[in-house]
């Protein structure tokens, strides 16, 4: 009977790992590229697409400091990831404390959109094509 009220983990759909995503390395490093990014454009650019899957790593291939563990959110064509912070401490009864801040990253390209002719787009649809690495994007400017 309880368990009819523990809401689901993962949502209103079971994640499926996307083909394209095993081509930002694997659990132990960090996918490129990638970005470190204010809380502010992290956010916006996290609520602009779908999430289609998740998951967890524990980066060990930062030359510049030890292992970090993040949440990666993946999305569209991107990557949104949330590095937790390093260093804590515990005062008394009192729950831990972090003491350095979450960082934020953006994965994969910063795009580079000029808008291309499609012959197969109706009339009221519009192809953009980045030139950094190829990807299209299509967009409907009908209301
Ligand atoms: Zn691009």
């Amino acid at each position: 009977m309880l368990l009819k009220l523990v809401p689901r983990l993962v949502g209103e759909f079971e994640f499926e790992k996307p083909v394209w995503l095993d081509g930002f390395g694997n659990y132990n490093r960090m996918p490129t590229p990638s970005r470190k990014v204010d809380e502010g454009t992290f956010w916006y650019a996290f609520h602009c697409h779908p999430i289609n899957y998740m998951e967890f790593r524990q980066v060990m291939d930062d030359p510049n400091g030890p292992s970090r563990s993040m949440y990666i959110f993946w999305g569209n064509d991107a990557g949104y990831a949330i590095e937790m912070p390093g260093k804590w401490t515990f005062t008394g009864d009192q729950p831990a404390r972090y003491v350095d801040s979450v960082v934020y990253h953006l994965i994969g390209c910063e795009h580079d959109f000029e808008e291309v002719v499609d012959p197969a787009n109706l009339p009221f649809m519009h192809s953009y094509k980045c030139c950094l690495c190829g990807h299209i994007h299509k967009s409907d400017s009908s209301d």
